[in-house]
């Protein structure tokens, strides 16, 4: 039985061991690997390998070989996919290409951001995102036999933040994503929340919590900003820093987090080490099975919230829990909109709905002018001149100003997320530019905000840019039905 599938099955919980993730390749050895994939396979409590395909820092050995080696000993490797350098067509070719090797478990992922730091980084692609690989392989895949995995993070602390990770993870589900795997994080209380939400909105797909042993390594890299979005609470650095616990602790403290886990109903954990040792993970398992028993117990002491913190969790506090009740947090109050939004909503409306008063006037002036030259090029420049300074329009010809609170994605989001954001924003900040920009999502959410108290998408997921549209006018596009949202409003 493969690992899907004993995902699926409630009592089973079986293992995945995180074995290349991509923050800590660099100086990895192939055979400090090989040799540790091997000890656990031995040890027989796991047989499934996450790995990175392509990791960010400089590799010196191929994840293929390793997959391959994997399965040749009898295990399974879990493939890490990212959307970061392979445009669509390069990203089916890789995907096939692991296939071909007998891989069947992927995890789909949009990708951090290069570092700047790292001399000759190539540039990034960010041809599509996570929600629109799932929509383009959703026929490809019915001929596989592949199980597709998705990642959310819960471990997002402001409302802006936090309601968009859920709702792209339900926009993730819609459209065929077979199981979840959370960022890596260490709030009980937001592992649990994610549990929540998906009890409350029916998502059945099984979880996967992605814990990593706690130590000085790890937290000066999340520190140091070099795992995008990932939170530390000042608590556990705390005692991190103070040294206050030795290695023996470290193993305990996440056996512990791992008796909770399955406790609460994750259905596996991935656990992950700086040290590429089996030994130790041997040693967690061990500690885990042994104080199982009494996971609710333990609740208590992992609880490092900052108490001075303004945290947003997505349900009120279970205070006898420490955890999550099932009633919904308030929110914050809807405010204002601001002009520039109140004046795009109302364009919007007066041309683009099809109730609208100008809709069908504007439908017939685009189509008159997208057989004209001079006057397909009068109606490009006047589509220029007033959406570039407005929106910082860069002429992509398949506008989606309107699902995404009248900002624009190409211009703002520089991994080009256009169905709710990436995992690596940090405090309200885009992980590209941390205190300097705010993440483009948050942007969104507030425009949104001006109008209605929960936000929630308003649009159904918008699939991959036909590219060959990039310069021309997405209003004659729109009218003539070659962008995405005409085609939906033909169907209606
Ligand atoms: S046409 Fe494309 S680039 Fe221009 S505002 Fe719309 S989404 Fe942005
Ligand atoms: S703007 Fe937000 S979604 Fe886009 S790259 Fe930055 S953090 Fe990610």
């Amino acid at each position: 039985m493969n690992f899907f599938r004993k995902l699926s099955i409630n009592w089973s919980f079986p293992l995945c061991y995180n074995l290349l993730p991509h923050f800590t390749t660099a100086g990895q050895d192939y055979n400090n690997l090989a040799n540790c994939a091997k000890d656990a396979l031995q040890d027989g409590r796991i047989q499934t390998f996450f790995l990175s395909d392509r990791p960010l820092s400089k590799q010196e050995f191929s994840s293929f070989r390793l997959a391959e080696d994997i399965l040749a000993a009898g295990g399974e490797p879990v493939i890490s996919l990212a959307l970061t350098f392979y445009d669509r067509n390069t990203f089916v070719e890789r995907l096939q290409e692991y296939i071909r090797a007998g891989v069947q478990h992927f995890v789909f992922v949009s990708g951090d951001y290069p570092l700047r730091t790292e001399a000759k980084t190539s540039k990034p692609v960010y041809d599509i995102d996570s929600v629109q690989l799932f929509m383009l392989l959703a026929d490809f895949v019915g001929e596989t036999d592949i199980a597709r995995g998705c990642v959310v993070c819960p471990f997002k602390y402001y409302e802006s933040e936090l309601v968009w990770q859920y709702e792209k993870l339900r926009r993730k589900i819609s459209v065929g994503a077979d199981f979840v795997v959370t960022q890596m994080g260490y709030d009980l209380r937001k592992f649990d929340e994610l549990l929540q939400f998906c009890a409350l909105n029916k998502i059945t797909a099984p979880l996967v919590a992605n814990v990593f042993i706690a130590d000085m390594q790890i937290a000066r890299l999340i520190q140091a900003r070099a795992i995008p979005g990932v939170k530390m609470e000042s608590p556990l650095l705390r005692i991190l820093h103070e040294k206050k616990s030795g290695r023996e602790a470290e193993l305990m403290r996440s056996a512990k987090i791992l008796a909770v886990l399955k406790g609460l109903g994750y259905h596996s954990v991935m656990l992950g080490n700086s040290k590429i040792d089996f030994s130790e993970i041997g040693q967690v398992l061990d500690e885990a099975e042994r104080i199982q028993q009494g996971w609710q117990n333990m609740v208590a002491e992992l609880d490092y919230y900052d108490g001075e913190a303004q945290n947003f969790f997505y349900f009120k506090k279970n205070p006898h829990t420490g955890l999550n009740s099932s009633e919904p947090a308030s929110v914050a109050l809807k405010h204002f909109p601001s002009p520039a939004y109140s004046f795009s909503y109302f364009i919007d409306w007066l041309v683009y709905v099809p109730q609208g008063p100008m809709f069908k006037l504007t439908g017939r002036f685009c189509r008159f002018c997208s057989s004209r030259k001079f006057w397909y090029r009068f109606l490009w420049l006047l589509e220029f001149i007033s959406k570039r300074p407005l929106y910082g329009c860069r002429m992509c010809g398949d506008c989606t100003l309107y699902a995404c609170g009248f900002l624009c994605y190409q211009s703002e989001c520089p991994k080009k997320q256009l169905n709710g954001p990436c995992g690596g924003s940090i405090e309200g900040y885009c992980e590209v530019y941390p205190e300097k920009k705010r993440c483009y999502w948050v942007k969104v959410y507030h425009n949104m905000k001006g109008v209605r108290q929960h936000v929630t998408f308003v649009a159904p997921p918008v699939p991959a840019r036909d590219t060959s549209l990039n310069r021309t006018s997405s209003w004659i596009n729109f009218f003539t039905g070659k962008d995405h949202r005409r085609m939906k409003i033909e169907a209606e």
